[in-house]
């Protein structure tokens, strides 16, 4: 079973570049060239270099002693939270500037929704002296007052979609249009693994290093560099594939992606695309998506708006179909549970993405042998606000 993409751009039945002709020449100057560019020696250098003294790579392996006693395994929390920015995002940012600066682009775009990875970008674009515009639908630009003022701060200019629900699906139509006016000097950063070939191969292959790390780390710790479980969120999917890529092959190791049930997957107020999605595309990909009978897209909902997306990646889709990972789903309320229980045991406030993840933890049985890697893939001070409402604090 190959699990990656093939020559082609898919993984199975998904994947594939699904983009309006305007754009064909911008994503294939990518397609032909992101690989040479990933793999030559000195851009290798010079990504190592960023991870490690500009995002503090390689991020700690914890065993978290308390939470390990609790659930009876040993469970380590990749610290994803502890990079730079706050969370994984930053490791695929710092990727794709170094990539556009290879292809001669002198300006980047991108779109955000909670605001996250358009912090991300602006960083790089701060840090490289690069032009940087963002696209956030208006109702987001609103919610999200503090991200918006970072990427101002940080230099971006803030372009705000006021069509259609005026969120992140509208932004993302704006930057689409944006890189279609402009193909010669810009390059899109896309935030997860998800959009055309090559883009959910690249944004993977840049957070990679999640698991790379993860398996030297074990096998210092544990005598063996091969867990017994590994689990993440999945909005988009790009933490989880950064944390399942070197496993993937190693079919002992068994993979768990966690989804937002929102207020519960039979609701009408959930992201659990796996359980309520069907095959179609979105987003220049054929993957797993949230529609109605009449393949409209369905408004996705969760607490935490990194998994409030109606899609997953191809690759994930791949996973899923091939039951080579195991998808399950996780309410707002038990992922804010989790997170409050994190805290309490280990010191640690994750974000609530992250807190969907740690929460699975609560449903299964283990033995007391188990080594469990979980990817904390962010840190929670971006939403106090959430838990300070729900608990009252
Ligand atoms: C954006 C985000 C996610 C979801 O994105 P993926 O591409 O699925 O990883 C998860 N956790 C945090 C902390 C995020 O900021």
């Amino acid at each position: 079973m190959n699990y990656f993409v093939n020559e082609k751009g898919y993984y199975g039945d998904f994947g594939g570049a699904y983009i309006p002709e305007m754009l064909y020449p911008n994503v294939e100057e990518l397609r032909q060239n992101y690989l040479n560019i990933i793999n030559d020696a000195d851009f290798q250098k010079e990504f190592r270099a960023l991870l490690k003294d500009y995002v503090g790579r390689p991020s700690p392996l914890y065993l978290a002693k308390r939470l390990s006693k609790k659930y009876n395994a040993n469970i380590f929390l990749k610290r994803e939270d502890l990079n730079h920015t706050g969370a994984h995002k930053i490791n695929n940012t710092i990727g794709q500037i170094l990539l556009a600066e290879k292809l001669g682009k002198k300006r980047i775009i991108a779109e955000t929704g909670a605001g996250q990875h358009g912090v991300a970008t602006a960083t790089v674009c701060a840090l490289r002296g690069l032009e940087c515009v963002i696209y956030m639908g208006e109702v987001d630009i609103k919610r999200q007052a503090p991200n918006v003022a970072r990427m101002k701060m940080l230099g971006a200019t803030v372009i705000s979609a006021v069509s259609g629900s005026k969120t992140l699906k509208d932004a993302t139509n704006e930057a689409m249009r944006d890189w279609i006016n402009n193909p010669v000097d810009t390059h899109y950063i896309i935030g997860s693994v998800v959009g055309p070939h090559p883009y959910p191969d690249m944004v993977a292959i840049f957070q990679s290093v999640i698991s790379e790390e993860t398996k030297k780390q074990l096998l210092e710790q544990t005598g063996s560099d091969q867990p017994d479980y590994v689990l993440a969120c999945v909005g988009g999917g790009s933490n989880a594939m950064g944390m399942f890529y070197h496993f993937i092959e190693d079919e002992k190791v068994k993979l768990i992606a966690i989804e937002a049930a929102g207020k519960g997957v039979s609701s009408g107020f959930s992201a659990a695309t796996t359980y309520l999605g069907k095959e179609g595309v979105l987003h220049g990909s054929r993957s797993i998506l949230m529609q109605t009978a009449d393949g409209q897209v369905v408004e996705p909902h969760s607490v935490s708006a990194g998994l409030d997306y109606p899609g997953i990646g191809p690759q994930h889709a791949h996973l899923f179909k091939t039951t080579r990972a195991e998808y399950v789903s996780i309410t707002d309320e038990e992922s804010l549970d989790a997170g409050l229980l994190l805290t309490k045991l280990e010191g640690i406030i994750p974000a609530i993405e992250s807190a969907h993840a740690l929460a699975h933890l609560e449903k299964m049985k283990f033995t007391g042998n188990e080594n469990v890697v979980v990817c904390l893939s962010g840190r929670g001070d971006k939403d106090m606000e959430t838990y300070m409402n729900h608990f009252g604090l």
